[in-house]
């Protein structure tokens, strides 16, 4: 380590759930830390986080919540159809955004880690480690760097792979003429579009409702784009919404919050052999089919901690063999070809025209529990995902597995990572 600039043995960029969730997990392990964030890591996040409640459960972590359903269902009725709800059967929740970033914050406050702000401009490797540069021109030394400033990261490499996809959506929490949704219930997709005309409906891209009752009158209701490249602007999802409403007989009376979520879903994986080491959507966490990424937070930051406080106690490993042991833990070779399954399922999905897309989710749902809990959650093993994949494939109609089976694009390509990753 150079001794004129101050060192520890992890640098960590950025201040958002992954920044917090590996730099806590490391300060567990009683690893030197720093982080580097542009902004104060207490400063109130603007996303409202979602998660299936046994998530947190298998976790102990129940108590981040600030909501939570029981009565969570899905409607993907045709237009002029009627369809009853898919009941999913298990809870889902929202998080108390305050407490699961004092969950985080509060055990590096106790290990006495040092947060500088400022946005980190430059980095230089060595054998030894990185120094990181900030825009100020202020400098620190690091063993190891982790890059955790979100999907369009400030130093990780990853390649081109051609269009990104974009999960898009416009939401409110506001208070309503009539509920919007009913008492006490979550939706996770209502994909009617009676609100559309059939040239519109035809036209696309076809999008859903994301709504909850808050309690207290107040509703969160969400025009979401599952993915798209490019993404759908958000002025066609506010009109969307709107429509939606008037002709479910509904008008705002209050907007206390508006959300512009736009995130990418299907990145390529970044450069596992570079020096510096990513986590959350930086690293392409984000879960390519249903864009989830505070579980995986959750679950992955205390191993990957645990890999790396090993690899900083042992004298053999000099820095860029210590980012090599971090990225295998990170990204291993049976969840790279999960990442290339997932990646190909999304791509089938976004040519899916709005009636198939609803026949493709209402099969998808009525596979057994702990296979589309397991895939959307990334909690399946590869052989577990692929039995789930072929489930699906059995018993769907025929215009879905026709979809399926058409391979375009770089489908082909995903299907042959399987194999040679
Ligand atoms: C509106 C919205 C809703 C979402 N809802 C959900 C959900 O319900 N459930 C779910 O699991 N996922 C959800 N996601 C997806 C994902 O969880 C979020 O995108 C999440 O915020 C990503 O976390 P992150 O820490 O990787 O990146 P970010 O939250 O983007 O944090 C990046 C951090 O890095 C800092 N930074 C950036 N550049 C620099 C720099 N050069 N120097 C220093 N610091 C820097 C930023 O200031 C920030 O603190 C949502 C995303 C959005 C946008």
């Amino acid at each position: 380590m150079k001794p004129d600039l101050p060192s520890c043995e992890v640098l960590v960029i950025g201040a958002g759930p992954a920044a917090l969730a590996i730099s806590a997990a490391l300060a567990d392990r009683g690893v030197n830390l720093r982080g580097l964030a542009v902004l104060d890591p207490a400063a109130p996040w603007p996303n409202t986080y979602g998660i299936w409640g046994p998530e947190l459960d298998a976790l102990g972590l129940q108590d981040l919540l600030e909501h939570r359903w029981s009565d969570c269902r899905s409607d993907f009725s045709g237009p002029q159809q009627s369809l009853p709800p898919t009941c999913h059967g298990i809870d889902y929740g929202l998080f108390d955004r305050a407490r699961l970033q004092a969950h985080w914050l509060d055990r590096c406050r106790a290990a006495g880690m040092v947060w500088e702000q400022g946005e980190a401009t430059g980095i230089v490797h060595d054998r030894d480690g990185s120094t990181v540069t900030a825009r100020d021109g202020r400098q620190w030394r690091a063993r190891l760097v982790i890059d955790a400033s979100g999907h369009q990261p400030v130093f990780l490499r990853r390649p081109d792979e051609g269009p990104v996809a974009g999960q898009a959506a416009y939401g409110i929490v506001g208070t309503f003429t009539a509920p919007p949704v009913q008492a006490g219930q979550f939706v996770l997709m209502d994909y009617r579009s009676d609100h559309l005309s059939p040239a519109e409906r035809e036209a696309g891209p076809p999008t859903f409702l994301y709504a909850m009752d808050l309690g207290g009158g107040r509703f969160f209701v969400e025009e979401t784009s599952l993915a798209l490249a490019p993404p759908v602007p958000y002025d066609e999802l506010r009109q969307r919404l709107e429509r939606r409403l008037t002709h479910a007989g509904v008008a705002v009376i209050t907007v206390e919050h508006e959300e512009f979520c736009l995130f990418p879903m299907n990145l390529p994986l970044p450069d596992l052999t570079q020096q510096v080491v990513g986590f959350g959507g930086a690293a392409s966490l984000v879960h390519p089919a249903s864009g989830y990424l505070v579980g995986a937070l959750l679950r992955r930051a205390p191993e990957l901690a645990q890999v790396i406080a090993d690899g900083l106690a042992d004298p053999a490993l000099d820095a860029p063999a210590l980012a090599r042991c971090a990225w295998q833990a990170l990204w291993p070779l049976e969840l790279r070809r999960k990442h290339a399954l997932y990646r190909f399922g999304l791509e089938k999905l976004m040519r899916y025209p709005e009636d198939q897309l609803r026949l493709f989710f209402r099969t998808f749902f009525s596979l057994p529990t702990a296979q589309w809990y397991g895939f959307l959650t990334n909690t399946l093993s590869l052989p577990q995902l692929i039995a789930a994949m072929l489930r699906l494939f059995a018993v769907a109609p025929w215009s879905v597995r026709w979809g399926l089976m058409q391979q375009q694009g770089r489908e082909l390509a995903l299907l042959l990572r399987l194999i040679s990753s």
